[in-house]
This record gives C-alpha cells, structure tokens and sequence, in this order.
C-alpha cells in the first residue's frame, strides 16, 4: 500500500537523508511525526505581562540583529525583539545559520521559558516562528505546530511535506472498524492526523490525540495478542519439573531466607513454568527488594529439566553482578553457568556457544550480545529480561524467539503503575515485591542550591572519615550540551565555576580540590565493559572512596559501605530515576543521605523534588511523577525501542487504555485472526506496524 512507499517521493535524497535522522523514512512515519508541542496564537502576551520563569509566546518586530562569537567555538545570534510594551533578548547558540533568516524589520512570534538578566527579559534559543502578516486575514494560523526538526531542515519545510502527505492519504480508509469509532466516539483516522498536525483549536488537538493514543494502544494490543495466540498454538511449550536434586540443592546454597513476598512470587512463578503453557510473567519491585533471588530459584527447575536459561541485562555492570552474586551459589548447586558480554574474548565466547549448543551449559548471563544470532541453544526453556523496560519490544522478543515456547520473566524495579501493566502487556501475568529483605536503616534525601554543594562536600568527607563510602551522580559525561541547554552554554562561556557537572571533568576537580585525601573514581556508560568492572571492583574493595559516575549505577549496583550520595543537577532527572539512584544506598546499618542539588530554584522544580523526601515507596513516585510531567516528556513511561507507541500517556489516557483492552479482547474473540472484511483494514495495519504476526513467529 502507498502509504509504505517512501517519504522520499516528496523530497530530494539530500533531504530523504536529514528526514532518516528524525526515523522519518515512509509516509506513515511522516504522518506520524506528531508536534510535539503548539504555539498557541490565541494565547499571546505581551514583553510587559511575560512572566519571568513561565513558558511564554511574545510576538514583536525584531529591532536590532546580531551575530557574536565571544569564544572560537560559541556563535551567538541575538535579537533585539520589541513591542509596544518593551524590548526582550532573543539569543540563539551555537545556529550561526539563523543568521541568515532573520532581517532588522521582520516580525515573529518566539516561544520558550522566560528568564531575565542583566536587566533584560530574555528567551534562550526558543521555538519562533516569522510571520509578517500576522495579524492580517481570516485564515492566519491560531495554533503552530512543532515538529521535532533537525539540522537543515526548516519547520516550515516540515510543515509543507506533512502537509502534502496528508492531501495524498485523504482516500485512504479508517483502519478502525466504523462500529467502535461509533461506540468509542473517536475521530476518524484521516481527521484525526489532520488535526493533530494543523489543528485550530486545544479541543481539537485533544480529540485527535485521543483517536491516535487509542489506536496506538489497540494496534499494540492486538498485535501482542495475537502472536501470543499463535505462538501457544504453534510451540511446544515446556513444563518445568520442579521436584528434582538441582531445585533442592539450590534452595539450600541459598545464603539467606527469602521474604515472605520473594516466597509467595517464587512458587507462583515456579508453578506457572511447570504449566505446559509459555510463561509470560512480569516481577516487580523497587530497587532491592530482592527480585535477583527470586530470579536465581527459577534455575533449579531449568537444571532439572535439562534444559537452559538465558538472563539477560541492560548493562554490563549489572551482567557481571549476575555472575558475582548468582554464580557461586549455581556452583554450590553444581548448576553451570557462564557470561557473555561485549567483553567476553573470542577464544572465550567460541567455547560458550560450543557449550550451549551442546547443552552442557545451563545457565548464561549476559547483555544485548545475548541477541546475536549466534547465540544458539540446544534446549532454552526460560528467558529472564532484568531491568526489562530498558530494552525494546523487538530485543525482547528476539531473546525469546530463540525458543517461542520458552517460558518469560520479566523484571522492573520502574514501576509502570500497576493495573497498567496488566493491560498494556496484554495477557502477562505479573507478581510484586513489596518488602524489603533488608529495609536497612534507610535513606534521608534533601535538596540544596547547586551553590551550596559545601555541605554536601563537607557531609560526604565525614562519612569517609568513617570508613565509608560515597557516590556523586552527574548527568552528562563530558561537556556537550544539547540546543536546549543554552543556559549551560553561557554558564560555561562566562563562568566557569557552574560548568555543568560533566563526570569527567568533575572527577578530576573532586580529586584535585576537594577529596585530596581519598581515591576518587570515575565510572561512565562510555567505557568500555571491562574498564567498567575494574572500576567497580575497585569500588567494591574500597579501593575508591568516591565513586563519580553517570547514570551507570542506577541499575542493580550493591555495595552496602555506601552511605552517601550527592545528585548534581538532580532536577534534570525524573523522580523514578532519582529514586533508583538513592535505592543504592542506605541498604546497611548505616542510615544513608542523599543530597540532590539543583540549579533550577524555581518553585515548580523544588516541589517536584520535594516529593522525594515525603515519599519512599518506587511505586507511589512513579505515579506522582507521570503525572507532574508535562505531556510528551514521559520518559519514564515511553519504552524505549518501542516506536510504536508515540501518543499514548500511560498515566493519563488510563481510560483509553481500558476500552482499547475490552475492544481488543471482543475482535479477537468474534475474529481470532481478523479474516472478516470488517476487520481487513486494521489487519493490514498490524502488519505494516509490528510485522506478520498472523504467520509463524521464529528468531
Ligand atoms: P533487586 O534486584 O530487586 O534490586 P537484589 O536481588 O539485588 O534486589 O537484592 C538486594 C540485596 O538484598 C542483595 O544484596 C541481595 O543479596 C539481598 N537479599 C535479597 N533477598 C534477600 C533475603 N531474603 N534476605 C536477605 N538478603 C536478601
Ligand atoms: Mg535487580
């Protein structure tokens, strides 16, 4: 079908190439290229009214136009912008190009966060748009969407193609069946993608958000169901045994007892291997509430069936923990197992493949080097995903694959609110740990002014006078900030004491200037695997009392001799992140502290912060989090790899999600494999968005 055909039918290939930046390369992925945000016209205010610190849309006559290059690297455009109330700053970083699109005279309207310095009100590199006849004609534009851009590529261009793509797919039919577009009073497909492109009105981008979210979750749905049904029907599925002298020997190297929830998700798990059904079951839990453990006993039944398990890891660090922590107690039990990472060497990887095809290995730890194709195993009977949002649908399924009648644990300590998962993943059957095996003596959190890191410096030499240890998290590894960082840049150009808190350069100043006495150490998600793990065995030997690192250490890391940690630029993370940064710490006897500093005073910031020393439950914080997030910057909910879904908000579209469950499971139970003519349109959809998955699902 045309809408497959290329988007580069309205471009040049020059273009088609800038357009593959932004994942745009058929029509559909350019219709599907939704604004991320509008330049609302009808809401205008004027230089006078603007609110310092607020988002703001000022239309004016640009007075005066400059290019500056204080430093080699640093071009600055700026405009002089005025109105009839009063003149504003405009400076564009490191765009030498807009240059050459702005003239002394033009008007525009220029849209962005408020600030106010040197006794001007200013916008840093905000979204503009010029536009001289404003204020003329009945058809002037009230609502100016905002497409992601890159380099080269103008909006207006943007606009122009989307444009045209929408005149063309204006024949195309609804791919909703008309009877639920009914029922669920949705706007059709073709209006809906018109209104959330060029729309007039905030209703209006409501109700075509709402079809295109609605859709989304549907097409998600029914895809998932539909390859889980063929694939129970199709493979032979296992059924573990659980009684047998591994499952025993290995509750018994156990070091510790399990909690009564690691219990209770333990046997409900192990029965649902034993059911000669693919397992599809998802474990939850906050960080440190022992989901590993949990993880570990399901081994016992795989050695005694004979057959192999595949653990699978976002990162290294934590593969390699695997294989510290879960290993030694798989020898005590005589289960084999080994790792296989990016790290691994060739000699070494050759005899692990060699192992598991032969199926003398059992048990294989590791990371994406998991989803080579060369991975093969005699007889995989169970996939475990760690950290599973950390990974996309089709890793996943490409671990799975390897064996579709494989039974599948997933693990998330990133709480997808509850009832949420159930649904969006379709028919998995999920289990939480609520308690901690160690509640440990906790963690204390406060928030400071990024000036007055002092007393975190000064809290965190204390606690390495006692012999413990500290982490200090920065955000960004060397000195590269994005567009929107603009502040940064100035802040670097002018002031070199609040740099953005880079971890190398920050190492190095901490180990120079503040902790002269102690060893501190870098860790970054740049270097390479094995560089990592020396760096974290250092750190587990307290041969490096501070540890600076990037956002590496969220996922799984243990080392209980850490009880404090400072977060810099704590406000650029979402609480759920922070909440796993603290979950490293305050694990011992030892109370831990977490100081998170921020450069963003304002009130909204301090407030969002604030939650994390009211509440200490993951799972309360996600939902808080999602629901303080403005629209279209939910990371933490989004999948990463999952490009399907673009407009759904898992907090707030909570209803859609619902009725597209009840919807999806009613086609399916009238029309298990959408062969009725009713339903051709939606099955052509499914395909084009996930794949064939009404034929044979294999690797
Ligand atoms: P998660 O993966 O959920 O973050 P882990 O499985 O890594 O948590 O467990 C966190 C820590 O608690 C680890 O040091 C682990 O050895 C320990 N632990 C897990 N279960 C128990 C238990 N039942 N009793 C004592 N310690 C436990
Ligand atoms: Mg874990």
């Amino acid at each position: 079908m045309y809408q497959n055909s290329t988007a580069a039918r309205y471009v040049s290939s020059s273009r088609a190439n800038l357009l593959q930046k932004l994942s745009i390369t058929t029509v559909k992925d350019l219709l599907w290229h939704i604004p991320f945000r509008y330049l609302d016209f009808t809401k205008l205010s004027t230089i006078a009214q603007a609110n310092i610190g607020e988002e703001v849309s000022i239309y004016g006559e640009i007075y005066k136009l400059e290019h500056k290059k204080p430093r080699p690297k640093l071009d600055i455009v700026e405009l002089t912008l005025v109105d009839e109330t009063g003149t504003l700053l405009i400076t564009f970083f490191k765009q030498p190009w807009l240059f050459e699109q702005f003239r002394e005279g033009m008007k525009l309207v220029a849209s962005g966060r408020l600030s106010f310095s040197y006794g001007f009100k200013r916008l840093n590199n905000p979204f503009f748009e010029i536009i001289d006849e404003f204020s003329q004609g009945e058809n002037r534009v009230m609502m100016l969407p905002i497409h992601k851009s890159t380099e080269g590529i103008s909006l207006a261009w943007i606009r122009r193609i989307i444009s045209s793509a929408l005149e063309d797919f204006s024949q195309l039919r609804d791919h909703i069946p008309a009877q639920i577009r009914v029922k669920r009073k949705l706007m059709s497909y073709q209006r809906a993608l018109r209104a959330i492109h060029f729309p007039s009105s905030n209703d209006q981008i409501q109700k075509a958000r709402e079809r295109l979210a609605y859709d989304e979750i549907l097409s998600l749905l029914l895809a998932l169901k539909l390859r889980r049904s063929h694939v129970n029907d199709q493979v032979q599925a296992f059924s573990h045994t659980l009684e047998g002298s591994f499952s025993r020997a290995l509750s018994a190297a156990m070091p510790f007892e399990l909690t009564q929830d690691q219990r209770e998700a333990t046997s409900r798990i192990l029965a649902e291997m034993h059911e000669p059904l693919p397992m599809s079951h998802m474990l939850l839990g906050d960080v440190g509430t022992g989901k590993t453990a949990v993880a570990s006993l399901c081994f016992g039944p795989v050695a005694d069936s004979l057959s192999q398990a595949a653990m699978m890891a976002p990162t290294s660090v934590l593969a390699e923990q695997y294989a510290r922590k879960i290993g030694p107690i798989l020898n005590e039990a005589r289960i084999s197992w080994a790792l296989l990472t990016g790290a691994s060497s060739q000699d070494e990887r050759k005899r692990i493949l060699a192992a598991l095809k032969q199926g003398s290995l059992t048990v294989l730890f590791g990371t994406h080097a998991l989803l080579e194709d060369d991975v093969e195993f005699r007889a995989l009977s169970l996939v475990i995903i760690d950290e599973q949002h950390r990974f996309g649908v089709n890793q996943r399924s490409k671990l799975r694959n390897k064996n579709p009648g494989a039974d599948l644990l997933l693990m998330s300590a990133t709480p997808i609110p509850r009832t949420l998962a159930l649904s969006v993943y379709g028919d998995i059957s999920t289990s939480y740990l609520k308690t901690r095996p160690n509640p440990g003596a906790g963690v204390s959190t406060s928030i400071l002014r990024s000036q007055d890191r002092g007393i975190a410096y000064d809290a965190i030499k204390n606690e390495l006078k006692e012999g413990r240890q500290a982490y200090i998290i920065c955000p960004l590894v060397g000195v590269k900030p994005s567009p929107d960082d603009a502040s940064e840049i100035e802040d670097i150009a002018y002031n070199r004491k609040e740099n953005p808190k880079a971890a190398a350069q920050e190492a190095e100043f901490l180990q120079k200037k503040v902790f002269t006495e102690y060893n501190v150490g870098l860790l970054t998600g740049k270097m390479r695997p094995a560089e990592k793990r020396a760096i974290m065995d250092d750190f587990n030997q307290k041969k490096i009392d501070v540890l600076v690192s990037t956002t590496v250490v969220e996922v799984g890391i243990d080392v209980p001799n850490a009880s404090i940690m400072m977060i810099e630029d704590a406000h650029r993370f979402g609480l759920a992140q922070l909440h796993q940064l603290r979950g490293r710490i305050g694990r011992g006897d030892k109370a831990g502290h977490v100081y998170l500093m921020t450069r963003d005073v304002s009130e909204k910031a301090l407030q969002r912060l604030s939650v994390l020393e009211r509440y200490s439950d993951g799972f309360t914080l996600a939902e808080m989090d999602l629901s303080m997030r403005k629209e279209g910057e939910l990371m933490g909910t989004r999948q990463s790899g999952d490009p399907a879904l673009k407009v759904v908000d898992f907090v707030n579209d909570k209803h859609l999600i619902n009725q597209a469950y009840q919807d999806a499971h009613a086609i399916l139970s009238e029309d298990k494999n959408l062969v009725l003519p009713k339903h051709r349109g939606l099955r052509q959809h499914i395909i084009d968005e996930y794949g064939n998955v009404f034929i044979e699902v294999t690797g």
